[in-house]
């Protein structure tokens, strides 16, 4: 029987081994946390019987990327009533609604600009998804279809947010573009905002019913079912032993875990790889559920906070250009209210995020609370208790995250389809055998499992392959 061995247990280390698990490989992961899931990881961070997500919370793609899809695991998917809230200083708040024309509806005289936008993407979503999300590489028809909306998949968000007239609109933009940590003036913010938007539209942005953690287990449970295994507290040093070898880390693991059996050429490509800005972290114990001026906000569980477009693009300027923001774009995720699974009865937990210069060391916990309190008067008192994640504290517990960057490298215009090297296939190392599978790789960061899936058809393929010519 063959054997892979898979460096790490991320979603996408773990969609690898059983990727070849299924194929009837024998397939050893060794994990170097003494708990699985990597960023899928939930714990009682605060106070007993407060479950919290320890990196990812909110999963567009956890149960319908087109390796979940297939997989489906016994996992509860919670969807809240709409996609994502967004606050404003006039006590409204403007909704991602799972429908588009719904969400068109509420946006005044952008209705119309809103549904230009979007709707080629959300139509023609089937078709497109393997241009965006793989397995790489993707057929010829994908890729033409691809192009068709690649000028404005590819654009700043600002460019976009041109398109808009009313505030709400420009803000919505804002939010979810935000989440590529570039400027909203660099490209592409926006096409990555543009994807998050239709991700709510077409899938939905659930969350699994009792912590991250679950989609974890259920990816570790199926993978014992087809015999693989797991070790856990087991950091690899060296390049292991075995007919193939997956890696899930980011290209400064793998320099020092193979450097040496890397070729300079390739080594110093590695070395190129740029990372992102960082995040700083605050989980909640509440007293309550968040008291936001806009009652709308407690139909999401995600809450982009900042207030309006050029707020949200400065945050995120200056993150990039290694400041820190006085007004941070917040990302909230507030699951209690749709899963009471995660607190005790009446009490409530929060988790949010704001973007800081790779590597920082402010503690951003004032100025995170106060955006949450200048749209949610009476926050901070209903606080019981916080834990903060700086991006070192990240670091230390999963080499994966860089000074702090959650997406394994910056997804800016050089990085986007081609990391971490320029390669239509750069999943496959120079090195035989050996595969390199985290966000690093495309589609890049989220839980999806499909860089894991691409890199593990990779891999069996090139086994298919060496077969046939012997
Ligand atoms: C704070 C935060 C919030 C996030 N929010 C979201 C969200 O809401 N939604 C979303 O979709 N995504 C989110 N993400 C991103 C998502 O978690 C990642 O993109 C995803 O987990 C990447 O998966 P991966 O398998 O590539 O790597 P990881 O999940 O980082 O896993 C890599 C694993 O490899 C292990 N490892 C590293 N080096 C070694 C070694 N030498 N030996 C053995 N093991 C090793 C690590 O310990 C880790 O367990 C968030 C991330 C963070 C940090």
């Amino acid at each position: 029987m063959k054997s892979a061995v898979v460096i790490g247990s991320g979603p996408n280390g773990l969609a690898a081994a059983i990727t070849m698990a299924r194929r009837g490989w024998e397939v050893t992961v060794h994990e170097a946390e003494e708990t699985v899931g990597g960023g899928v990881r939930s714990d009682e961070l605060t106070l007993p019987g407060f479950v919290h997500d320890v990196c990812s919370a909110i999963h567009p793609l956890g149960r319908d990327s087109p390796f979940f899809r297939d997989l489906v695991l016994p996992v509860e998917w919670v969807q809240p009533p709409a996609e994502a809230a967004h606050p404003l200083d006039d006590g409204t708040a403007v909704i991602t609604e799972r429908s588009f024309l719904e969400t068109a509806g509420r946006l005044g005289e952008d209705r119309a600009a809103y549904v230009r936008l979007v709707r080629p993407v959300v139509d023609g979503w089937t078709r497109l998804e393997p241009s965006i999300l793989g397995p790489r590489p993707p057929p010829p028809r994908a890729i033409v279809q691809g192009l068709g909306v690649a000028r404005t998949g590819l654009s700043s968000a600002r460019s976009l947010a041109n398109r808009f007239r009313t505030k709400e609109a420009r803000a919505l933009l804002a939010g979810h573009s935000a989440h590529s940590m570039l400027p909203l003036e660099k490209r592409p913010s926006g096409g990555v905002g543009l994807f998050l938007i239709a991700t709510a539209h077409v899938y939905g942005w659930g969350f699994p019913r009792g912590g991250s953690q679950r989609l974890a287990d259920a990816l570790v449970d199926r993978l014992r079912e087809l015999g693989g295994e797991i070790r856990t507290g087991s950091r690899v040093d060296e390049l292991p032993k075995a007919d193939v070898v997956l890696a899930d880390v980011v290209p400064r693991e793998l320099l020092r875990i193979a450097g040496d059996r890397l070729p300079a050429r390739y080594a110093h490509a590695l070395r190129r790889y740029r990372y992102g800005p960082g995040v700083f972290k605050l989980d909640w114990a509440l007293d309550g559920p968040i008291p936001w001026a806009a009652e709308e906000c407690r139909r999401a569980a995600t809450v982009h906070i900042g207030g309006s477009f050029e707020e949200l693009a400065e945050s995120e300027r200056a993150a990039w250009e290694g400041r820190h923001p006085e007004r941070p774009f917040v990302l909230l995720a507030q699951q209690s209210l749709f899963d009471d699974s995660r607190a005790p009865p009446g009490k409530h937990t929060a988790w949010a995020y704001c973007h800081v210069p790779n590597g920082s060391t402010e503690d951003m916990t004032g100025r995170i609370e106060a955006q949450v309190e200048r749209f949610a008067p009476g926050f901070r008192d209903l606080v019981l208790a916080r834990a903060a994640t700086a991006p070192a504290d990240f670091e230390r517990r999963n080499r994966n995250i860089v000074g702090g960057d959650i997406n394994g490298g910056a997804l800016d215009l050089g990085q986007l389809f081609f990391r971490p090297v320029r390669k239509l296939v750069p999943y496959r190392t120079p090195t035989k055998g050996l595969y390199m599978c985290s966000s690093a790789t495309p589609p890049g960061g989220g839980v999806h499992g499909m860089c894991g899936y691409s890199a593990a058809l990779v891999a069996l393929r090139d086994d298919d392959g060496s077969r046939s010519h012997t």
